[in-house]
């Protein structure tokens, strides 16, 4: 039996993850369930799978939890030093699905215990990919990527040389707004831009697949999980999200990895790693699909690409800051502060003005990551909305 926690569990790739989970009780034990402050999802989770622990990161919502857990087994605790325990609390196979970089140091703690930590939370990776993997090694744990792209490029490296790999390609669907002109995407609402055409998913990812900082994202975390040069792994536009990423050899072989778009089928890949698990997806129909499309992407129209490539080359503190200020930035957009192009206007903006040493270690990365938010935070204050008919 496989004991797991999942940290974010009442989020989409959380309760994706427990949905398979419950599917195996004999082959899966509960260790830690957490979450922000979802008591009743956390609370019906932990009942159904009778989980050893439940944690709330907002110690307000502590005695809610206690409330609905009373009468269980069930421990429960609150707070963010709690939920960074929860996360070094013994599981072998962990998955993290916090959202942004509050999963930071929760991943440091499952990382720095050994076992296997599933990385679907793919901002820390962004803000300190490079602490991340050093303390997984130094504790000997296992890194599986659960974000569909990264999931499908580890499908496909077969090859056991580096120097095999001529390219990575990273699908991406371009999201709501691929084919839409700057001038239509001024004037974008929050309920437009959560509304993702082949996936669904938590608000802020949601938002930033429709910026295609997502993409960006996921390029900095390709270059961190796989040892390629950044200038090798491409990004193509892909809308029907079926390939979720190939991996091009140098002897002119392509291996792509395809199937629904639904995150139980990477998650599920991650659980019975090395071995394969069923799921309950529908087989993948490719005479029904009759035809995959793919296009090169538009850093004009999305500059949150172009973004995403400088700082993955110029490295230091860069990935953090622009992780940190897009956090920040999409919570205004969503909060109707700021209109949707403003998003990478502000992350460019506060690249230009934030330059601060390249962090050694976790304390100088939270510190950076800290600092660039209070900086967005004035930034989003001070901008006029453009959203039309806010
Ligand atoms: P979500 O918003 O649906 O869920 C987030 C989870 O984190 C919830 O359980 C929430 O309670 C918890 N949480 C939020 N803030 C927290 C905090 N400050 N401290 C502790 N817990 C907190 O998000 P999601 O869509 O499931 O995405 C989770 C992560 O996985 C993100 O990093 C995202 O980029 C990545 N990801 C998601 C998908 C997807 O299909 N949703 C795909 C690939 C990667
Ligand atoms: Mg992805």
């Amino acid at each position: 039996m496989k004991t797991v926690s999942v940290l974010g569990a009442t989020g989409s790739v959380g309760t994706s993850t427990l949905d398979l989970i419950e599917r195996e009780p004999e082959r899966f034990r509960v260790r830690a369930l957490t979450a922000n402050c979802d008591v009743d999802r956390l609370a019906a989770a932990a009942r159904r799978t009778n989980a050893e622990l439940a944690v709330v990161a907002d110690a307000a919502c502590l005695p809610a939890l206690r409330d609905a857990l009373a009468g269980t087994a069930t421990r429960v605790e609150g707070g963010r030093d709690a939920v960074i325990a929860a996360a070094a609390s013994g599981a072998d196979w962990t998955m993290a699905a916090i959202v942004g970089c509050a999963g930071l140091e929760p991943v440091m703690a499952a990382v720095g215990q050994g076992g296997t930590v599933v990385l679907a939370n793919k901002e820390p990776l962004v803000s300190a990919g490079e602490i991340v993997l050093a303390a997984a090694k130094a504790a000997g744990a296992t890194l599986l990527p659960a974000d569909s792209e990264h999931n499908a490029i580890f499908q496909c490296l077969a090859a056991k040389d580096a120097r095999a790999v001529r390219r990575i390609v990273l699908t991406a669907s371009g999201g709501p707004f691929r084919e839409w002109s700057r001038e239509a995407m001024a004037a974008v609402t929050p309920e437009q831009a959560v509304a993702h055409p082949n996936w669904s998913m938590g608000a802020k990812i949601s938002v930033d697949s429709a910026t295609m900082m997502n993409k960006g994202l996921e390029l900095i975390e390709a270059a961190r999980l796989f040892p390629v040069d950044p200038d090798c792994i491409e990004i193509v536009i892909h809308p029907q999200s079926v390939i979720h990423s190939a991996v091009d050899y140098i002897d002119g072989s392509m291996l792509a990895q395809l199937g629904p778009s639904d995150m139980r089928v990477p998650i599920a890949h991650c659980l019975a790693w090395p071995e394969r698990m069923a799921t309950p997806m529908e087989p993948l129909d490719l005479v029904k699909l009759g035809r995959l499309d793919f296009a090169a992407p538009d850093q004009d129209r999305f500059p949150a690409l172009r973004l995403a490539r400088d700082v993955l080359k110029a490295g230091g503190a860069r990935p953090a800051i622009l992780n940190a200020v897009n956090e920040v930035a999409v919570a205004a957009f969503l909060a109707g502060q700021i209109g949707f192009l403003e998003i990478a206007a502000i992350v460019s903006d506060i690249l230009d003005r934030y330059d601060p040493p390249a962090p050694a270690a976790l304390d100088a990365v939270l510190a950076i990551d800290a600092e660039a938010r209070v900086i967005a935070g004035e930034r989003c204050q001070a901008t006029p909305v453009t959203r039309v008919g806010a």
